[in-house]
């Protein structure tokens, strides 16, 4: 499970002042990526990378087009995909503990979820900071508690969007390793928004370089080197 189907993915966003034309941050998209496939998307700044995912992850909709994931149309959000970004977005109001239930929509952490938040606490490193704050807690740290958010309700896809953007050199290393064993260990499609070329050669099947004007995929290029 895990395989994504792109159709001819179109999105435009309306221009708030009518003198300007409207964006189009996505200009007939096709794409497919394989169950169980690690792929990185990188290309230049505004060329929809973002708004690739945040349609995938049924957090935007497309204009026009279509989206599968194993063979159903992507229309919402939905447990089968799990959803990382770039810095804090952690609720700061909430517990390294209670962020994480939010990914299994727990309003209440019940024993049988407490055991499976407490699971992912381990799982990212992060045991005895379960009822820290985001704020009490480093920049990889944060990162952290945002991947065991993202992982807890055992997504067939993992969505992340430079999701080591704002580390240091060394917290980011410790990190991508971290990250290539949880995706062994859990049988997911894994696609990942990069700035860092470097990055997504090393953790990536196949890198998916997207051009801006217009904003579609120009080239995949598959990736067969050894890894850890
Ligand atoms: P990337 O992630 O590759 O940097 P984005 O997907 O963030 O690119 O943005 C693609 C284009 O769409 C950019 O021109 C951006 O300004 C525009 N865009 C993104 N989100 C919105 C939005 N909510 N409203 C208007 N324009 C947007
Ligand atoms: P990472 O563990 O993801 O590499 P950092 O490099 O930012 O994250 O932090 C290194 C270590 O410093 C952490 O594993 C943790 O043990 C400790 N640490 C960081 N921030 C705090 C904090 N606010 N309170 C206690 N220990 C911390």
């Amino acid at each position: 499970v895990g395989e994504i189907k792109i159709n001819n993915v179109y999105k435009s966003f309306k221009s708030l002042d009518p003198s300007k034309e409207d964006t189009l941050a996505l200009n007939g998209v096709d794409l497919k990526i394989e169950p169980g496939s690690f792929v990185s998307l990188i290309g230049p700044s505004g060329c929809g990378k973002s708004t690739l995912l945040r349609i995938i992850g049924g957090l935007d909709k497309a204009t026009s087009g279509e989206l599968f994931l194993d063979g159903n149309k992507i229309i919402k959000p939905g447990s089968d995909r799990g959803f990382a970004f770039q810095g804090s977005n952690l609720f700061p109001w909430l517990t390294v503990e209670k962020n994480i239930a939010f990914g299994l929509k727990a309003r209440h952490i019940y024993k049988k979820e407490k055991e499976e938040v407490q699971k992912f606490v381990d799982l990212v490193g992060l045991k005895g900071f379960e009822k820290s704050y985001p704020h009490q807690l480093s920049g990889g740290m944060q990162q952290r508690a945002s991947l065991a958010r993202a992982l807890v309700g055992h997504p067939s896809v993992l969505l992340l969007d430079e999701p080591l953007g704002a580390l240091d050199a060394f917290t980011r290393m410790t990190l991508q390793d971290e990250i290539l064993k949880i995706w062994k260990q859990n049988n997911m499609t894994m696609l990942m928004v990069t700035h860092d070329v470097d990055e997504a050669i090393y953790m990536s099947d196949k890198v998916v370089v997207m051009s801006s004007r217009p904003s579609k995929v120009e080239e995949i290029i598959d990736i067969d080197l050894p890894r850890p």
